[in-house]
């Protein structure tokens, strides 16, 4: 039985998720939330007796507004360290070419319509990254986490597996909405399929590890039967030849 590590997870406005890290002497966040998430992150640290100043770094996995919309309040509030995969990092700086919706099926479509307005509230305050990640690189945070790049959702989507503790970060790769392991909503990826196959090389690449705990963009966190519900995801992916 492993010791439960201090995983804290915040429900964000736009109900991303947003993961606080408690290590004895820093905090590491996992994505930071839309724009009005700020406070709420911050509170929740002062909750646990900790202090904004204390975190060191920030991973993103994706710039949409619902995880990185915080990211550079953060930044200044505590002089963390972002990081993102490289691919990430043109839209995470302020490149808007690439929508946060797309027009692909019902939901993309409506959301296409949308007002001028409306497409600028799902706009990403520009945050600095400070380390561009690669795919496969074990980033020198909490003792090693490694990086796998998953684009299919955006350009330079990252999941992130805290070797160690056998915790792995998808973000919206794999997300647990609707009591079950699935891919990200069609109308805001970029390409659908290649959000699919990576979604299946994730639990490629993690299947002899030891993964308990699944922290996941959207939805609760899954803390039983983890890698069974990978498997099974990734089953269920094959079946319906997405990969
Ligand atoms: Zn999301
Ligand atoms: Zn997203």
């Amino acid at each position: 039985m492993k010791s439960i590590p201090p995983v804290h997870k915040v429900f964000g406005y736009l109900t991303g998720n947003i993961y606080i890290i408690e290590a004895d002497d820093e905090l590491v966040l996992i994505d930071a939330g839309a724009p009005q998430d700020y406070m709420l992150v911050v509170d929740r640290i002062k909750s646990l007796g900790r202090s904004p100043v204390e975190v060191s770094h920030i991973l993103l996995s994706h710039f949409h507004v619902d995880h990185a919309g915080s990211a550079a309040a953060l930044r200044r509030v505590s002089q963390a360290k972002v990081v993102a995969h490289a691919d990430e990092v043109p839209y995470l700086q302020g490149d808007d070419s690439v929508s946060s919706v797309y027009k692909k099926g019902v939901l993309g479509r409506a959301a296409s319509l949308l007002p001028r307005g409306a497409a600028a509230a799902t706009r990403v305050p520009p945050v600095e990254v400070d380390v561009a990640c690669a795919d496969g690189e074990v980033l020198d945070v909490l003792g090693g986490i490694r990086v796998f790049h998953t684009p299919g959702h955006t350009p330079g989507q990252a999941c992130y597996l805290w070797e160690e503790k056998g915790i792995l970060f998808t973000g919206d790769t794999i997300i647990n909405t609707y009591r079950t392991l699935t891919l990200p909503t069609i109308g805001f990826s970029c390409d659908f399929d290649q959000a699919a196959a990576s979604a299946a090389k994730v639990v490629d690449a993690v299947e002899d590890e030891d993964v308990w705990l699944v922290c996941a963009g959207h939805g609760p966190m899954v803390d039983t039967d983890a890698m069974q519900k990978l498997l099974k995801f990734r089953g269920k992916l094959m079946r319906k030849g997405k990969v």
